[in-house]
């Protein structure tokens, strides 16, 4: 096999606050032939999330941290072209923590196969892989049921639109928050949402007090901060939180002070939840085959945004900061 040239994106420096593209460098590397029970497999598209901005800092947090001078890492589905194991052939479709790059060379305990049946298969980088299953996990963490009153920030993203569309299959009134009008009218209009509201136009726990009167039970959290202390003050007695997420503060130099009225916990017996998606890795065949049951049946839509090329990836990752994704940003390789 001639060697195939790939490209890659590095990590150069650490971002201090929102990243930008001096943080990142696309280099070109060969690849060498393939070894007995190596595949070669070419991605077709890459995903960027915003946990990334974590391993970015240096020290270590529940995540090892990016090396500097190194290709990036994170989901990536691709196409076999060249297998020299028999468990895979070329043409098979699979998914892998080899984003950020064009060609790469693994074994086959490195990759997940997929079915080429589901299109596009960025599907799997979405609603039916790990956005999708922490939106799932998440509902089952707190046992979202029929009737409850669910507030999810982060709404229009890529976890908070499938956990909204989720729970109004279960049953629930679903109110969302999420970041301009547009987004407001996706949530209404595409996900069913019951209540949706642009957070940027008035104080959070203004606008879900006039949308919700008589409280949330559950409120999914995506944000943290003003999104967090907001729904400490509108949970009922007994009210449950999804710790997922707090993008608020990723790119925040210095931790801002926690929320100001955590006594609610005690008063309210809230209970908070954190959740972490690796942890449900055992329930992946109940999530593929529940999830990928309401996408077949058109039950649960999936919506991307899809930005094209390897040089645009830095891009669409510093885009999630700013909101520039309706659903899950992902990048097409090929
Ligand atoms: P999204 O698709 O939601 O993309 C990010 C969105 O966050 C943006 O579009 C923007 O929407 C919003 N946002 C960006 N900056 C801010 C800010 N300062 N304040 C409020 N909103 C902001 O990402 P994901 O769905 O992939 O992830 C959502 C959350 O879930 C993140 O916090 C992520 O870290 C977390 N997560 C946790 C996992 C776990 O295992 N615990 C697994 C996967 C994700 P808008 O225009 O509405 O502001």
């Amino acid at each position: 096999m001639p060697k195939i040239e790939s490209r890659e994106i590095r990590l150069v420096s650490r971002p201090n606050g929102l990243p930008t593209a001096a943080n990142f460098a696309l280099a070109r590397v060969e690849l060498e032939p393939l070894q007995d029970q190596q595949v070669l497999v070419r991605n077709l598209f890459m995903s960027v999330d915003p946990y990334m901005r974590g391993r970015m800092n240096a020290g270590k947090s529940y995540v090892t941290p990016f090396e500097i001078g190194k290709a990036l890492e994170g989901g990536a589905v691709g196409e076999v072209i060249e297998s020299r194991a028999k468990e895979l052939k070329p043409g098979d479709a699979v998914t892998s923590n080899f984003g950020w790059r064009e060609y790469f060379i693994a074994t086959p305990n490195e990759l997940h196969p997929v079915s080429r049946e589901v299109q596009p298969l960025s599907v799997y980088l979405g609603a039916l892989g790990m956005t999708g299953m922490t939106a799932w996990a998440g509902l089952n963490l707190v046992e979202v049921k029929a009737g409850d009153v669910i507030f999810i920030s982060g709404a229009a993203g890529a976890v908070g639109n499938v956990a909204g569309q989720l729970a109004k299959l279960r049953g629930c009134k679903v109110i969302g928050s999420a970041g301009s009008m547009k987004k407001v009218m996706f949530l209404r209009e595409e996900c069913g949402f019951d209540i949706a509201f642009d957070y940027k136009t008035g104080p959070v726990l203004e606008q879900l007090n006039l949308e919700a009167p008589d409280g949330i039970d559950v409120y999914f959290d995506n944000v943290g901060g003003e999104a967090l202390e907001a729904a400490l003050s509108a949970l009922r007695v007994h009210g449950r939180i999804i710790a997922c997420g707090g993008i608020s503060g990723y790119n925040e130099e210095k931790a801002r002070p926690g929320p100001s009225n955590l006594f609610n916990i005690t008063t309210k017996r809230l209970t908070m939840k954190g959740l972490i998606v690796r942890d449900w890795m055992d329930h992946q065949n109940e999530f593929e085959k529940e999830v990928g049951g309401y996408l077949q049946s058109g039950k649960l839509k999936s919506k991307e945004t899809v930005v094209k090329g390897l040089d645009q990836a830095e891009g669409a990752f510093i885009g999630l900061f700013k909101g520039e994704n309706i659903g899950k940003m992902v990048v097409r390789l090929a």
